[in-house]
């Protein structure tokens, strides 16, 4: 673990956060800026930074915890649904891979403000689907 980690130290509990969940992969614990209360942040124990770094073992593991704690936001707090989400290098704040569950309500507000839209030119959608595909084999 990374002495300078936060969130490895959270993991480990030497840094004080408001767990929701733990077990021997993961732990969960509050954003302590929620974008709305009850956004919760998913985290390996194993220090990786991106998700191009995750063992292929913690994927099950990562993605059920998100999955159950999305499912208790639902349940606990009274959300319709939810938002998962994933910065990964660009806009990560904290070097050490975290999920985004932030519950979601129509009507919250929450338009989408991180997703400008942008449209494909003639052509453009095709080429960029076969530099994907290639990438893919390699
Ligand atoms: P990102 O910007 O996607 O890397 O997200 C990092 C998140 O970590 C932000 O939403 C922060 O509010 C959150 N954060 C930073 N420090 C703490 C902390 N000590 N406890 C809980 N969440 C934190």
């Amino acid at each position: 673990m990374p002495d300078d980690c936060l969130f490895c130290r959270i993991a480990a509990g030497v840094t004080d956060a408001h767990l929701v969940l733990k077990d021997e992969h993961v732990v969960g614990f509050l954003d302590v800026r929620p974008v709305f209360k009850g956004h919760v942040l998913v985290v390996p124990r194993q220090h990786v930074v991106t998700l191009a770094d995750l063992p292929d073992g913690l994927m099950v593991p990562l993605l059920g915890a998100v999955k159950r704690v999305g499912n208790a936001i639902i349940s606990g707090l009274g959300a319709q649904g939810t938002f998962v989400a994933m910065n990964n290098v660009v806009s990560q704040s904290v070097a050490h891979l975290h999920v985004h569950v932030v519950p979601r309500t129509k009507g919250d507000g929450l338009r989408g403000f991180f997703w400008p839209r942008t449209k494909y030119a003639e052509g453009e959608a095709e080429q960029c689907a076969l530099t994907i595909r290639e990438a893919l084999q390699h």
